[in-house]
């Protein structure tokens, strides 16, 4: 009996090989959307991140005939009344500009003292199965948004979130390290303890997968 296919509903390299790293050493293959040809193209705009993940994971799911993984997840900043939230991407406009959504942030907390720029990263992770079955988890991330971008590590809004615990933002701390404290790998401890008796409970509505 082969391992348990399990499509990342991805075309991101980066974003896959850090889901490779959290599940290694689960008996399970696991590949991404990456050159695949025709897979939808589905839109994050829901309300909130499980609406997000949900939509991405079923679609995919039912579109491959496989078992499919998918995340959402943004920056909440307590004294942006929880924003950014699931508008993180594109906070500064359209373009999932990076560098202009962190410049609009910092411009938003003009002013406002450490004390008060707690904030944290949100992750939801949802793994569907072709018949509609969707499971999700969630991890958390706490830290503050410092007053000027720091480190060249990471990506999005890493170079102003602090890690207290550290006194660095993710953008300083070594990748590998980021991967054992990030929200995604919080929703990934979560996701590990439940995701190979939920692929073997639907082993069978998977039958149809058009990847194997
Ligand atoms: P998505 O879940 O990949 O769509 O990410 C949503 C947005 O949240 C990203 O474009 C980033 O701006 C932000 N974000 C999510 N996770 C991280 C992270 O680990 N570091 C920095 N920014 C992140």
């Amino acid at each position: 009996m082969p391992e348990p296919l399990l499509l990342i509903a991805t075309t991101n390299r980066g974003k896959f090989r850090e889901f490779c790293d959290l599940l290694q050493d689960l008996p399970l293959r696991l590949r991404s959307l990456a050159g695949v040809p025709a897979s939808p193209v589905v839109a994050e705009d829901g309300v909130t991140y499980t609406d997000n993940a949900v939509h991405k994971a079923s679609t995919i799911a039912r579109w491959s005939g496989c078992a499919a993984l998918a995340d959402d997840s943004g920056l909440e900043v307590d004294a942006l009344g929880g924003g950014p939230g699931v508008q993180s991407a594109r906070y500064a406009g359209v373009a999932q500009d990076d560098r202009a959504n962190v410049a609009k942030l910092l411009a938003a907390l003009e002013g406002v003292p450490a004390a008060a720029r707690t904030a944290r990263f949100r992750c939801v992770l949802a793994v569907a199965i072709p018949n509609g079955n969707t499971w999700t988890v969630e991890g958390v991330c706490e830290g503050r948004i410092a007053e000027a971008p720091r480190g060249s590590g990471g990506f999005g809004y890493d170079p102003v979130f602090l890690y207290p615990q550290f006194g660095q933002t993710f953008a300083e701390i070594p990748a590998a390290v980021k991967n054992r404290i990030s929200h995604r790998a919080r929703a990934c401890t979560g996701l590990r303890e439940n995701l190979l008796a939920f692929l073997a409970v639907h082993v069978d509505a998977c039958r149809a997968c058009r990847f194997v």
